[in-house]
């Protein structure tokens, strides 16, 4: 799973819930960046958790 940003291609890490846009799967360099932004809330993606 990579970084829904464009241009990235860091290993996401972070799934960010955006009130006003779809939610994202993102890297945590992004996921830091965008958490600044009112109402978006980072979730860590736990390793346990499988996708499968
Ligand atoms: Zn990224």
């Amino acid at each position: 799973m990579k970084c829904a940003e464009s241009g990235c291609s860091e290993p996401a890490t972070v799934r960010l819930h955006v009130p006003w846009d779809e939610n994202r799967i993102v890297c945590a360099g992004h996921a830091r960046a965008l958490a600044q932004q009112d109402g978006v809330v980072a979730d860590p993606l736990e390793e346990a958790d499988e996708w499968s």
